[in-house]
């Protein structure tokens, strides 16, 4: 049977670790917070007080991070796991982090003969949950043929978006037209309400016209307008504003390295900083519709 480490146990590699479980998947789990140990323990998973114990006799290691310095300091240097890791050793790291960030963990894996891919997610805490994850991958196809039923025990949807780096990239790319779009959407909602419009009638004519999209479909910004979304709820229970800023600044960062014009993007990101600014970081990204209203 395939023995997995799972390494970071929070909003989404809890219920990720969790589906691993349910198909059967032996998991040793380490987290810094010990009572997202314990409750996976609960669940069958072997818990281990140090990621150096977790990855002991395992042929795959699996991470889920909060950012690039995090997954850097997990696995280089003199005490990161790599040195510990016998070769042949699988490393699916799924954290959103910088395209530069991965690239460099790949080196590292390489010269160390580890198989690695940079495998972040989309589809957030609900997706992790149902086990409909999206992943953008990035390394060399046989690696992922190798790792495919791993990522189908968590996800729907498993795109090859290239080589190493490249899964980071794609999802860096998806998150800025998304906040894009969400600012967009905010911004017609206000104005079309200040000028006498229902917001529930602006929206299904909006959705159903040539500025369709997804935010319009399934996340509209305006309290009221789509009952499951997070506006309905106060901007609770989706994507974190702040984890939206990030995404953008590591866009930025990939931007800087090929000198890109990413010009919506860095106004997206200047405009989430603002919310940050103003303590909206952890409410849902489509809080940003507060900045149009009076
Ligand atoms: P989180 O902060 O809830 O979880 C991160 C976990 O990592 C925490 O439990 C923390 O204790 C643990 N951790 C940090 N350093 C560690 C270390 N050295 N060893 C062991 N554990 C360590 O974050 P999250 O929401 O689960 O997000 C994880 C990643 O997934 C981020 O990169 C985020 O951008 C990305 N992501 C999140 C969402 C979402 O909706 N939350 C959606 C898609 C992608």
């Amino acid at each position: 049977m395939t023995q997995i480490a799972f390494i970071g146990l929070g909003h989404m590699g809890l219920p990720m670790a969790r589906n691993l479980l349910k198909a059967g998947f032996a998991l040793k789990v380490f987290d810094l917070v010990p009572a997202a140990v314990a409750e996976l323990a609960k669940d069958g998973a072997q818990a281990a007080g140090s990621a150096a114990e977790a990855v002991q006799g395992t042929d795959v290691v699996i991470s889920m991070l909060p950012a690039s310095r995090h997954v850097e300091g997990l696995y280089l240097g003199d005490n990161g796991l790599f040195a510990r890791l016998a070769p042949g050793t699988l490393v699916l790291e799924c954290s959103t982090i910088a395209p530069e960030s991965a690239r460099k963990v790949h080196q590292a894996a390489a010269a160390r003969g580890l198989g690695m891919l940079d495998a972040p997610v989309s589809g957030g805490t609900a997706g992790a949950a149902a086990g409909t994850l999206t992943f953008m991958i990035g390394g060399e196809a046989a690696t992922l043929e190798k790792a495919r039923s791993i990522f189908a025990a968590m996800g729907k949807n498993i795109f090859h978006a290239g080589p190493d780096g490249a899964g980071q990239v794609a999802k860096v790319c998806n998150n800025q037209v998304l906040a894009v779009q969400m600012i967009a959407t905010a911004e017609a909602m206000a104005l079309g309400v200040a000028n006498g419009l229902e917001p529930a009638v602006l929206a299904e004519i909006m959705r159903q016209s040539s500025g369709g999209n997804w935010t319009l479909e399934k996340y509209n910004p305006w309290p009221g307008v789509m009952e499951n979304a997070p506006a309905s709820k106060g901007y609770t229970g989706g994507f974190m504003a702040e984890l939206m800023a990030k995404d953008l600044g590591l866009a930025q960062e990939a931007a800087q390295v090929t000198a890109s014009s990413t010009p919506m993007g860095a106004l997206a990101l200047q405009i989430y900083r603002l919310l940050l600014k103003q303590g909206k970081g952890q409410q849902d990204f489509s809080v940003v519709q507060q900045l149009f209203v009076e």
